[in-house]
């Protein structure tokens, strides 16, 4: 296992996953060594269980030790960042992923994408966790549009490109493909073998679901609004203020000419509310947009290739 300059890096986050590293470290390490030189990466999520004690076991591993839980997406993060390697594979710690994919995905990679994602598609979860997938698959592919079926799968190989500049926390790392998709990468989706998990729990619960809809939103507003939001934000505040405009003139033709009472309504309440609330609205997206301006004029992962002379003259 060369660790100066791999050809691949392994990223895997593990969070009490104790019992699961050993079996799975072997089981990467035999496929690696058929692919070319590696590094195995493991990012301890501040485990409290034997975790950590059982990573310091392993030969020949990079451990990046958090000081507490983090999190899967910062945990990833840390793990690519130490990463040398020209490919990057990721996955799960608990062996749910089977290392056994990872040629295959290789393979695709090749092909001319720089991501590929695994698809579980015979995935050894509860119906439950099923269900609630396809709804987020629906409204993913509207909303983000990332054009793979399975967000949540870890599995899957990246050129190291894929990292420019793409710092993930919370619980982000479901995000990836559609953050990779707007960047402009080329992306695409394998079945891969999914295992039920035979030790430890699973980390999540039902609020991911919440979580996963708010990244979800975050995600849209940056690939829609991302250097406009003075589009959103002035349209809903202007809306607000004409509507609002129109409804105060009404209320007071109304009290002028026919004597109409206000007094107990609520309608001028609420024609001044929406006035206010549509100049904030406006106002709020004038600033961001003048924030954005003054940062925003070409990011490092925006280029592919530079081609021209290496020194320019300046004479
Ligand atoms: N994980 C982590 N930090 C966390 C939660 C999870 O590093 O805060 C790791 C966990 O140890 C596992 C992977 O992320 O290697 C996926 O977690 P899990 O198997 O619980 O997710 P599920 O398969 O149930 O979606
Ligand atoms: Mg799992």
């Amino acid at each position: 296992m060369k660790t100066k300059n791999p050809l691949f890096s392994v990223v895997i986050p593990v969070y009490n996953e104790e019992g699961n590293v050993l079996p799975l470290f072997k089981e990467i390490k035999k496929v690696m060594t058929r692919l070319g030189s590696f590094e195995i990466i493991f990012v301890n999520d501040g485990s409290t269980d034997n975790t950590g004690v059982e990573l310091k076991r392993l030969r020949k591993v990079k451990i990046v030790q958090f000081r507490k839980n983090f999190g899967q997406s910062a945990a990833l993060d840390a793990g690519v960042k130490a990463a040398k390697g020209k490919y990057v594979v990721t996955l799960d710690g608990d062996g749910q992923n089977d290392p056994a994919d990872i040629p295959k995905l290789f393979g695709k990679l090749n092909q001319g994408y720089d991501v590929v994602c695994g698809w579980r598609y015979n995935r050894k979860d509860n119906w439950i966790r099923k269900f609630i997938s396809e709804g987020a698959r629906r409204l993913r592919s509207v909303l983000v549009d990332d054009k793979v079926h399975d967000a949540g799968c870890t599995l899957r190989v990246y050129n190291k490109v894929c990292f420019t500049d793409l710092d993930l926390a919370g619980e982000m790392h479901r995000m990836i493909p559609a953050i990779l998709r707007w960047r402009g990468f080329r992306i695409t989706e394998l079945k891969v073998n999914h295992r039920p998990r035979i030790i430890g729990k699973s980390k999540y619960g039902m609020s991911r679901t919440i979580k996963g809809f708010l990244d979800m939103l975050l995600i849209w507003f940056t690939r829609k609004y991302n250097n406009r939001p003075l589009h959103l934000f002035g349209t809903v505040g202007l809306s607000l203020i004409f509507a609002s405009v129109l409804l105060l003139s009404a209320l007071a033709i109304l009290k002028t000419f026919y004597g109409y009472s206000l007094s107990d309504k609520i309608w001028p309440l609420v024609g001044m509310i929406s006035f206010l609330a549509g100049i904030q609205l406006l106002v709020s997206g004038i600033l961001a947009d003048l924030t954005i301006k003054n940062n925003t004029v070409s990011k490092e992962w925006m280029i592919k290739t530079v081609r021209g002379p290496k020194k320019i003259s300046t004479k």
